[in-house]
């Protein structure tokens, strides 16, 4: 059976994210990676969301210093064109 998913979902803002790790330290199902960032990679990184394992809990969102989490409505999520695969039923 397919993974129901939470009411919202976590969507980050790359181009805010400072790769500072608040969010990857709070995350409860530890979803939250770090990548290296497109410019500066070896002293700037960012952090990536696995959509389909956030539980919705907006511990993230709540933490971010930068404000670059937003908590958005699953279905509006799902809608876009950007995120259809990553979170199609599987
Ligand atoms: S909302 Fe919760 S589960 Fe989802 S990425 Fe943020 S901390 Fe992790
Ligand atoms: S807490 Fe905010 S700035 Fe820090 S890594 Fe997470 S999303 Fe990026």
């Amino acid at each position: 059976m397919a993974k129901k998913l939470p009411k919202t979902l976590a969507l980050l803002d790359e181009d805010m994210c400072t790769g500072c790790e608040a969010c990857v330290s709070v995350c409860p199902v530890d979803c939250i990676d770090t990548l290296p960032g497109p410019d500066f990679a070896q002293v700037m990184q960012l952090c990536s969301i696995d959509l389909p394992r956030c539980i919705g809990c907006t511990l993230c969102a709540q933490v971010c210093p930068w404000d670059c989490i937003t908590m958005v409505p699953t279905d509006q999520m799902i809608r876009d064109p950007k995120f259809q695969e990553e979170l199609a039923p599987r």
